[in-house]
């Protein structure tokens, strides 16, 4: 099959860390009998010094027009003054907006071989952590109307929550096909004892789950979730929630695997078109050093060929090769404990696309 992927490498460790997944991923095409053909955009810091912008109307159709987009990230301490309007991450909000990427995927997945990473007991990470989050990445209180008037003698602010029914729909439609993939187990997370947008989130999966009988369904408030993450995370299979709640669970939920650099994500639209990126900023700080984690970004593009491509087989093959390579005890910086293998970014994509 071949498919075309744009390429955004971005800022600081970016580049790095996307060339070690592009070499993992030749290997799966020459394995598997793939042709996939890769163009570069520019985003982010790099973009602004090239172009006066954080990505150009080009950029943005590239993309639009390929099967898929691979991200490193955007950012660094060069842009942080410039005009507002022109900060990276305006292109990854811009990128997510033009092609529609409402579903935001995030697996937390603690490899065992890892397990000492995580900052939670032995005891309560000792079977593992295998989560997933469904965040709705287009609605809510981020994109609702907000304000800041003086109300009788005082400022007063407010921010808007606004979902429709079929924005709960179709990232709850996302979240019950994904469950059906793994072990079929849903927690759907809101606030329904306060806010009318959570009832109505709730009636909407209620609905859904008539649909998906196979599926164990159940409501869990996300100050409850919040707590279980931490006292039991092996509960989970997938969470769903609207989107600022999405972005606090997801940051809590990173950080039971110890590690950023390992972390995946993709945020997917309607049809198969996604973006694919670890969850890391561009770590200003090891940038240029070949010390960078690159298994996030490799994982990500494991997902890449799961929910884009329809490739489960050469998904299994990356995320298997980078379960043998901790195994063999490859580590990088972030990762490393003592009697380890310490390897820098380039060596540990060798590794990995050694197994392949
Ligand atoms: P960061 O994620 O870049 O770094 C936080 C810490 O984690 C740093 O110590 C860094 O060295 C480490 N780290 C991150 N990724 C790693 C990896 N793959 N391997 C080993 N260590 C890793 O967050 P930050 O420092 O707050 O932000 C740096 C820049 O990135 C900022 O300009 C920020 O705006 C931007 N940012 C971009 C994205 C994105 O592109 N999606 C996301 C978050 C932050």
């Amino acid at each position: 099959m071949k498919k075309n992927i744009t390429v955004l490498k971005g800022d600081g460790i970016g580049p790095e860390i996307v060339n070690e997944a592009i070499k993992v991923l030749d290997k799966v095409s020459e394995k598997f009998g793939h042709e996939f053909v890769y163009t570069d955009v520019l985003i982010g810091g790099c973009s602004i010094d090239a172009n006066g912008v954080p990505i150009t109307d080009e950029g943005i159709e590239k993309c639009k027009s390929s099967d898929s987009v691979l991200l490193g990230a955007v950012g660094g301490p060069k842009w942080d003054s410039v005009d507002p309007s022109i900060r990276p991450e305006k292109a990854l909000l811009r990128v997510r907006k033009e092609l529609g990427l409402f579903a935001n995927l995030r697996p937390t997945r603690l490899f065992p071989q890892l397990a000492d990473a995580s900052p939670l007991k032995a005891s309560i990470v000792e079977n593992g952590i295998d989560l997933l989050i469904v965040r709705e990445l287009t609605g809510g209180i981020y994109f609702g109307k907000r304000s800041t008037a003086e109300v009788d003698g005082e400022l007063v602010a407010t921010d808007e929550m606004l979902y429709s029914y079929h924005e709960i729909e179709r990232i709850g439609r996302v979240a019950f096909e994904t469950a059906m993939k793994r072990n079929k187990r849903i927690a759907s997370v809101d606030k329904a004892n306060v806010l009318d947008s959570s009832r109505l989130w709730r009636k909407v999966m209620h609905k859904l789950s008539e649909e998906y009988p196979e599926v164990a369904y159940t409501d869990v408030l996300v100050d409850n979730t919040a707590m279980q993450l931490i006292k039991n995370p092996g509960q989970f299979d997938v969470i769903v929630t609207e989107n600022m709640f999405g972005d606090i669970l997801s940051d809590e939920a990173s950080m039971l695997t110890g590690s950023i650099g390992m972390m995946p994500s993709a945020s997917l639209s309607d049809g198969t078109l996604g973006m694919y990126e670890p969850i890391h900023g561009s770590a200003p700080d090891i940038a240029g050093m070949d010390v960078a984690n690159p298994l996030g970004t490799i994982l990500s593009a494991a997902m890449m060929l799961r929910y884009s491509f329809d490739m489960p087989k050469e998904a299994d093959a990356i995320e298997n090769a980078v379960n043998e390579v901790l195994n063999a005890g490859y580590r990088t910086g972030d990762i490393m404990k003592e009697g380890m293998k310490k390897v820098g970014c380039k060596e540990m994509g060798d590794a990995v696309a050694a197994v392949i």
